[in-house]
């Protein structure tokens, strides 16, 4: 085997040798929050080179926790909104229920959004001496005593003592070592767009439609994320945009005409019975993908690093605390994906049950949603 050799600029360290897969907001953190554990970390990104993906990312206050443990509050804040205010609505606009965004967390942490890349790139200005390696990801990952041979597209390979799968929902370090599952398409086709602010209002504002939502958030003085959905169930696998905008009485009408489109996809969950195996760990969304409905993917995947990073610092071996971790971030995970699930659930209901519900008891069930997040990971 041809060990990679070591990048000039990545200076030898004596501790253990560890590889990240994926340059994503969860690699990168824990790229960060591995800080001061004697580790050589290799990174490996499938992208050929950093660029803008994504549209905006909402940022709730453990998000914003997270970013703070992590050094990076004042740096995104510079750039975001501060959130004041949640309206719930029907596909006409007529307001279901209105609270407070204070109302939801700790008076110390404010609720932001931002473009995915202002996040995306305060992590990457941010890597002390690891270096990333653009343009490659693992082949093969082969358990060979109390190492891992990897193999990687560009024809290189390393021997590693901890492997970290943070390549996102299609994980390729899932697929090669814990095999085809966890995957679970929810039925739900979604679009992502950013669009020249409508309203001076930092409102997260959202209205319900049959199957269908339609989210606006300002993410910068001039600019709002949009964020679309539809069942396939109720408006069929080959819906479009303009279909689906349709659907909110003309006030999505801006977005099918033109609002830049920056991801569309099917929305999909992971569930699996574990996160590690060995010495590999999947983290963010390749261990926990969940629907955006709480928006808790960023939040969820800053999180696992912080609480990886303080465990691998503060644990005499890597499998130990790869099971303390575990046993620490299962709660919480599950009940953000059982949270959403039931959000989710709500949002499906017939159009007149749902309203009525929501004008009854949604802020209730908006708190609630959010309560067991108000205690650090
Ligand atoms: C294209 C895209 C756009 C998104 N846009 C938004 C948005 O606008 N708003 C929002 O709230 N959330 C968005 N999300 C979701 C959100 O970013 C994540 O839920 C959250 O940040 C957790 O991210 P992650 O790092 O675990 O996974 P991801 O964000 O998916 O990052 C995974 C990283 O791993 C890389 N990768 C994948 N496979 C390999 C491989 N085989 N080898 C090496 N590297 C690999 C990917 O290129 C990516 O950089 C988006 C996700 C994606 C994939």
């Amino acid at each position: 085997m041809t060990t990679r050799e070591q990048d000039a600029s990545s200076p030898a360290r004596s501790g253990p040798r560890v590889l990240v897969v994926g340059a994503g907001i969860a690699g990168l953190a824990v790229v960060r929050a591995l800080r001061g554990w004697d580790a050589q970390i290799d990174v490996v990104e499938r992208e050929t080179a950093p660029h803008e993906v994504g549209a905006g990312i909402f940022l709730p206050g453990n998000a914003v926790r997270g970013l703070r443990a992590l050094g990076l509050d004042k740096t995104v804040a510079e750039q975001a909104v501060r959130i004041e205010r949640h309206r719930i609505a029907d596909h006409r606009g007529r307001v279901l229920f209105e609270l407070d965004t204070s109302s939801l967390w700790p008076d110390d942490v404010p609720t932001l959004a931002t473009r995915r890349a202002t996040v995306h790139a305060a992590l990457l200005d941010d890597l002390g001496d690891t270096v990333i390696r653009w343009g490659t990801g693992p082949v093969t990952v082969v358990r060979d005593g109390p190492g891992l041979d990897v193999t990687f597209t560009d024809g290189t390979s390393g021997r590693y003592d901890l492997v970290i799968g943070a390549d996102g929902a299609h994980s390729a370090v899932r697929r090669l070592v814990f095999g085809d599952v966890g995957l679970r398409a929810t039925g739900v086709q979604a679009w992502r767009l950013v669009m020249p602010r409508r309203s001076a209002e930092p409102v997260w504002a959202v209205r319900l439609g049959r199957g269908a939502s339609f989210l606006t958030i300002p993410v910068s003085e001039d600019l709002d994320y949009c964020y679309l959905d539809v069942n396939v169930d109720v408006a069929g696998s080959g819906a479009t945009l303009a279909e689906v905008a349709a659907r909110f009485d003309g006030a999505a009408q801006a977005v099918a005409d033109g609002a830049a489109v920056r991801h569309t996809g099917p929305i999909e969950e992971v569930s699996l019975g574990y996160w590690s195996r060995g010495r590999v760990l999947l983290v963010g969304d390749a261990a926990h993908a969940t629907p955006p409905s709480l928006a808790q993917g960023a939040a969820m995947a800053m999180e696992d690093a912080l609480v990886l990073g303080e465990l691998l610092r503060t644990t005499p071996s890597v499998p130990a605390a790869l099971r303390e971790y575990e046993r620490r971030r299962r709660p919480r995970v599950d009940r953000v994906q059982q949270q959403t699930r039931q959000r989710d659930r709500t949002r499906g209901l017939h159009p007149a049950a749902r309203n009525l519900l929501l004008r009854t008891v949604g802020r209730r069930l908006f708190r609630a949603n959010y309560t067991g997040l108000h205690a650090g990971p």
